[in-house]
């Protein structure tokens, strides 16, 4: 991957497009979340803001809706049954025989339909897969700038700084913690989108994001922009929404709420609220998830950070060599000078 990429012209532009690395991070990146925001939107609000213009969007609702009550409701019985223990009965060789007979009917009778769906919409979304990917190369190709996706860190407080966290809160202490300022996080978002042309997926993350007060502002920024095609907050479920961010999520037609479900950690000491979370969610009628709540779901530990001992240069190429590169957005304001302060927007795309 190039140090820096040239798309001043056509030729440049398509050269680049020789490129393995730059066409997996660039175009395929971008289809994958271009057609996740098309999936993700949130169609009710749009529907009933203007019917005529997004009827065509009714069957889309009706397969998703579909496909997200087969998965809920099929999966977990699914998994039921595939988790089921073999009767003890070691007598008879044949009665073994029945139950796994059995086993394979029940899975007829609740996973095929799950499937056979599942290959419809698949089918169904091939087409759309195809629209996107004739958009995303138009767009290069015209010298547009699109983003696939970035993590909005807004603190790196948490409430529940578990041990191995993947976002490394853990080495974060009250003097070298980060919360961003609101007036920070604005203008980094605007000098970020006076310079591309679309964001296909932004994540607001932390530590724990709810612990951000000025958070329903930063959705309303997010959902203002017509160049931010999706966006979604992840939460703990240890904080309850206030009020005003509800409304902000309610009012918006791109966000959607990710719930992680830490019930199974170890160490877990602070009360979850996910079923209130969730309850309040749906009565507002906010799209959400519960990420990783199925029955076979375990708790996994990602191991010790160490390091490599590899210089900035080995740094710098084991990330332009990265597939799928982390790209997290702060605000220089709200870095301390501890950790190296100063301006820290460093927004350079591609990576
Ligand atoms: S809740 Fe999430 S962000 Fe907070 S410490 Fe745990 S893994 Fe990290």
């Amino acid at each position: 991957m190039p140090n820096s990429l040239d798309l001043s012209t056509l030729s440049a532009r398509l050269k680049l497009l020789k490129h393995p690395t730059f066409k997996q991070r660039y175009i395929y990146r971008n289809i994958a979340k271009a057609t996740q925001a098309f999936l993700w939107a949130n169609y009710k609000a749009k529907i009933a803001s203007n019917p005529i213009s997004a009827i065509y969007l009714v069957p889309l609702l009706i397969l998703r809706k579909a496909l997200y009550i087969l998965e809920s409701k099929a999966a977990p019985l699914h998994a039921k049954i595939l988790s089921c223990p073999m009767p003890k009965i070691p007598t008879n060789a044949q009665k073994p025989m029945v139950w796994v007979f059995v086993k394979a009917i029940l899975w007829a009778m609740l996973v095929l339909p799950c499937c056979v769906c599942k290959s419809l919409l698949c089918a169904l979304l091939a087409p759309l897969s195809g629209i996107m990917r004739a958009r995303i190369y138009a767009r290069f190709l015209l010298g547009k700038v699109d983003m696939p996706y970035f993590e909005l860190v807004l603190t790196t407080r948490c409430t529940l700084r578990c041990e191995s966290c993947n976002n490394l809160m853990q080495y974060f202490d009250s003097k070298t913690a980060y919360t961003c300022t609101l007036s920070g996080i604005q203008s980094t978002l605007e000098a970020l989108l006076e310079r591309v042309d679309s964001i296909y997926w932004v994540r607001i993350i932390g530590g724990e994001p709810l612990l951000f007060k000025d958070i329903d502002t930063v959705v309303e920024i997010l959902d203002s922009s017509s160049k931010v095609k999706s966006f979604d907050i992840v939460t703990n479920a240890t904080i309850i929404p206030k009020p005003r961010l509800l409304e902000a999520l309610q009012a918006s037609s791109k966000c959607f709420v990710s719930i992680s479900d830490y019930t199974k950690s170890p160490n877990l000491s602070v009360k979850l609220h996910i079923q209130k979370l969730q309850d309040l969610l749906s009565a507002r009628k906010i799209p959400h998830s519960v990420l990783w709540q199925e029955a076979t779901a375990a708790w996994f530990s990602p191991g010790q950070i160490y390091k490599r001992g590899r210089d900035r240069q080995g740094i710098e190429a084991n990330f332009r060599s990265c597939l799928m590169p982390c790209v997290s957005v702060m605000s220089h304001e709200g870095i301390p000078k501890l950790i190296g302060g100063g301006n820290l927007l460093r927004i350079r795309l591609f990576g």
